[in-house]
């Protein structure tokens, strides 16, 4: 089985201080400054319960631990994953004056994982620039209701099954 990456801000999920959709927000994360509201992406439930069954999963933001560690608990407390990466495993560098988070996915030999065994869907492809074989890109979602490229992901992913 290979193992799935996902990244959180934009990908599977998007939030913000006040609410910005007619619905109610997802879930809330308690922050010093505000809470923040999540709204999931359009099919974000329907995406999980068919790539669990294809993939190892895992989670890997360029945010903060507590963040990551809050999203793992509100969306995967019933879907098993391997890790939840934060910042601290990212790499800071400066492309044309602009600070990038990149994902340095050679670290995951240190957990035995193969990179042709890996694949990772990302809305930020400067992120991912060292690694287009494993790269799969996604538009950035910002809370567009009409919005199926989880879906259109699931036609791509079969691919790997
Ligand atoms: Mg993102």
């Amino acid at each position: 089985m290979r193992l799935l990456i996902l990244d959180i801000d934009q990908t599977i999920v998007h939030a913000s201080q006040s609410k910005f959709l007619e619905r109610e927000a997802d879930f809330f994360i308690p922050h010093p400054f505000g809470d923040f509201l999540y709204y999931k992406r359009p099919y974000l439930d329907e995406f999980l319960s068919q790539v669990k069954d294809w993939f190892c999963l895992a989670l890997w933001s360029s945010s903060d631990k507590y963040y990551v560690q809050q999203v793992k608990e509100h969306i995967f407390s019933d879907i098993p994953i391997e890790f939840a990466w934060d910042r601290s495993k990212c790499t800071y560098v400066k492309k044309n004056g602009i600070g990038i988070y990149e994902k340095p996915l050679q670290k995951l030999g240190k957990l035995h994982w193969s990179l042709s065994e890996v694949l990772i869907i990302d809305d930020t492809p400067e992120k991912l620039t060292n690694y287009p074989k494993n790269y799969l890109p996604i538009k950035s979602w910002y809370g567009n209701e009409e919005d199926n490229e989880l879906i259109k992901m699931l036609e791509i992913l079969k691919e790997y099954v």
